[in-house]
């Protein structure tokens, strides 16, 4: 099966571009390079330059590639950044989302599986927080992620796609080959590293003072391999799922310092901090059910234990402690 992935140059995209090449699959990679890396993409790929706001590049990747199924990741994803900038997100979450099912529909191309977010609940009432949770997001992210959800829905029953929403948790670790490097890093696990190897003079703890044990934000810490394996079950489920939102987690809460503390174990380093003002846009608590993606698609996490994302994030960062090399070009 040839299955188109967007955002393949990015750290979700591009290991599970890996992932589903090391499982038989055929992988068209599209991106634009705004964030992603050339050098991330698998060598095995077939890569396309193309940019999900030009209608015109999305029809020549259809038209030349012929993808029977879409892994769809491309899009914006910093909560901060979106609190600045609404409409990139909207025009890259939404209007570039909708160009891309307008090309499938074209195509009959009827098999999608959308990268979602734990932002489309907001502030939850409930943890672990179940997919038919309350949907509230307070920040432009999980609110253009959410409407992108609605307009699945929409596409369905008009058009007759099968879709599934993966709403990811905290994706953190490294394949073997492939890690988290973005252009402009603000990701807790990476920015971690980045002082324990004295890259940056300290990490900033964002807000003391939430309503958790330590004060500091709690996240549910997922792997991204975990990740992974949860598009390529979904996918192959897809008609028995179709219209289905998992959520992609842990079921396990850490907060911030207690992620600097493995940290600090695994590195063997200490890593030096300081507290500044919370972040806007960051919700206390985010932690996921994981209940129904094991009922319904046999899902188990295999690699997320929080010292086996460090380790594995670790190991990736001290090979590649400035990312990807810019000069690769495809
Ligand atoms: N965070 C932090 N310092 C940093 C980066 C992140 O305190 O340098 C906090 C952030 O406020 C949030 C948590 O770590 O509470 C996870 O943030 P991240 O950006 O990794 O993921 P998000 O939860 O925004 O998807």
């Amino acid at each position: 099966m040839n299955v188109l992935v967007t955002g393949a140059a990015g750290y979700i995209g591009s290991i599970c571009s890996e992932f589903l090449l090391s499982r038989g699959y055929q992988v068209i990679a599209l991106d634009n390079l705004q964030e992603g890396h050339a050098a991330a993409v698998p060598p095995a790929a077939t890569f396309c330059r193309a940019d999900l706001g030009i209608r015109s590049q999305i029809e020549e990747v259809f038209s030349h590639h012929k993808p029977d199924a879409v892994m769809h990741f491309a899009g914006e994803a910093l909560v901060a950044k979106s609190v600045r900038e609404p409409s990139t997100f909207y025009a890259a979450n939404i209007a570039g989302g909708v160009n891309l099912l307008d090309a499938m529909i074209r195509h009959n191309v009827k098999k999608l599986i959308f990268s979602s977010t734990a932002a489309t609940y907001g502030e939850p009432h409930t943890v672990p927080i179940p997919e038919d949770h309350s949907k509230s997001p307070i920040n432009p992210y999980g609110k253009s992620k959410l409407r992108f959800e609605e307009i699945l829905s929409d596409y369905r029953a008009y058009t007759g796609l099968h879709y599934a929403t993966l709403r990811y948790f905290n994706a953190a670790g490294a394949s073997a080959e492939r890690g988290e490097a973005h252009r402009v890093e603000t990701h807790l696990i990476p920015k971690v590293l980045d002082a324990a190897l004295g890259l940056i003079p300290q990490l900033e703890i964002f807000g003391s003072d939430y309503p958790t044990p330590d004060g500091t934000c709690v996240r549910d810490y997922i792997h991204v391999l975990d990740i992974a394996d949860s598009h390529v079950r979904a996918l192959e489920s897809i008609e028995k799922v179709s219209g289905e939102a998992f959520n992609v987690g842990n079921s396990r809460g850490f907060s911030i310092l207690e992620v600097l503390d493995a940290a600090e174990g695994i590195t063997g380093r200490k890593i030096p901090r300081k507290f500044s003002p919370r972040r806007p846009g960051d919700p206390a608590v985010l932690v996921a059910s994981k209940e129904k993606l094991h009922r319904i698609l046999g899902w188990q996490a295999q690699h997320s234990s929080l010292d086996e994302i460090i380790t594995s994030a670790w190991t990736w960062k001290q090979k590649h402690p400035h990312g990807y090399s810019e000069a690769a070009s495809r």
